[in-house]
């Protein structure tokens, strides 16, 4: 049987692309999907929504309404940090488990997110990639691996509409790597210009790229002596987040309330 499933932000990017691909899944069923009160979306079929053909399913504007009404057993939702938090007391206090992709909560926020996930389990993550989260999992690997004897350095690419640099996948990454090796976050070196001396052994160089449509670069450099390993992730479209999320709302049906990441949807918690 299928699980039925409700997208939150249905009318925006990532909620177009996961109407599509709920609509491709055999194993999930897009029952309900809502959107801001006053969004144009509202009332509309979110098939027209997202261009993917009539639904049937209408596009509402209160969560506890229709989840009540659709009977939905889990909620995906990538919409606005307030939003999002608003989302999870709800989902809390229905008892829906709650995928959230949802980026740049504040401290307050997230504190709000983990009360949340006391009562209801609840898989908040900056990055749905599943590819991604491999490479995440392989960076750290890899400088506990080589050690010190590699100089560690991350590039990304980006589109020239991204606002943030440098991205925060790629400081996810350089974070994860100062981590393994028992470096502080204080060892990331996001700039470097006119006469900064050699490198120290110790520092993770993190580099922007900007220009043209690039989904999305991150190349983790470990550099040697006589030797480089590069560790490479691109990303062509969306969908990846697309498939990361609906991977995870899968996994969260029926687990125990908490507050969970992709690694643990992916199993690669250590
Ligand atoms: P977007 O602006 O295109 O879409 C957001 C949608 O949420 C809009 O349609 C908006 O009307 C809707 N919304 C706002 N408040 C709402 C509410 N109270 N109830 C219901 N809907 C509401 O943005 P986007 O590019 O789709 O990204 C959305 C979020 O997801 C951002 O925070 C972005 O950084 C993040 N994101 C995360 C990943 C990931 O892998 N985790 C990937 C891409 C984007």
């Amino acid at each position: 049987m299928s699980t039925r499933l409700l997208i939150a932000g249905a009318a925006g990017r990532m909620g177009h692309t996961l109407v599509r691909l709920a609509r491709q899944s055999a194993d999930l069923s897009l029952v309900a999907a809502v959107e801001r009160a006053g969004s144009p979306a509202v009332g509309q079929d979110v098939g027209a929504v997202a261009n993917v053909g009539p639904t049937g399913i209408t596009v509402q504007e209160d969560l506890s309404r229709a989840l009540e009404s659709s009977q939905a057993q889990v909620v995906i939702d990538f919409t606005h940090p307030e939003a999002s938090v608003a989302h999870a007391r709800t989902c809390a206090a229905l008892g829906v488990p709650l995928v959230v992709g949802t980026t740049g909560f504040s401290p307050q926020a997230r504190a709000e997110l983990s009360a949340c996930a006391q009562r209801v389990a609840l898989v908040v993550a900056p990055n749905m990639s599943v590819g991604v989260n491999v490479v995440f999992h392989m960076a750290a690997r890899l400088a506990q691996v080589l050690g010190e004897a590699y100089d560690v350095e991350v590039l990304e690419v980006h589109h020239r509409r991204k606002k943030d640099a440098p991205s925060g996948t790629a400081l996810r990454l350089a974070e994860g790597v100062a981590q393994a090796l028992g470096r502080t976050p204080d060892s990331l070196t996001l700039a470097r210009q006119g006469m900064v001396g050699e490198r120290t052994t110790t520092e993770i160089g993190v580099q922007a790229l900007r220009g043209g449509d690039v989904v999305g670069e991150h190349t983790v450099f470990f550099l040697g002596e006589g030797e480089r390993v590069e560790l490479t992730h691109r990303a062509t479209s969306r969908d990846p987040f697309g498939l990361g999320a609906l991977r995870a709302a899968r996994w969260v049906v029926g687990r125990p309330a908490g507050l969970y990441d992709m690694a643990d949807v992916l199993g690669m918690r250590s």
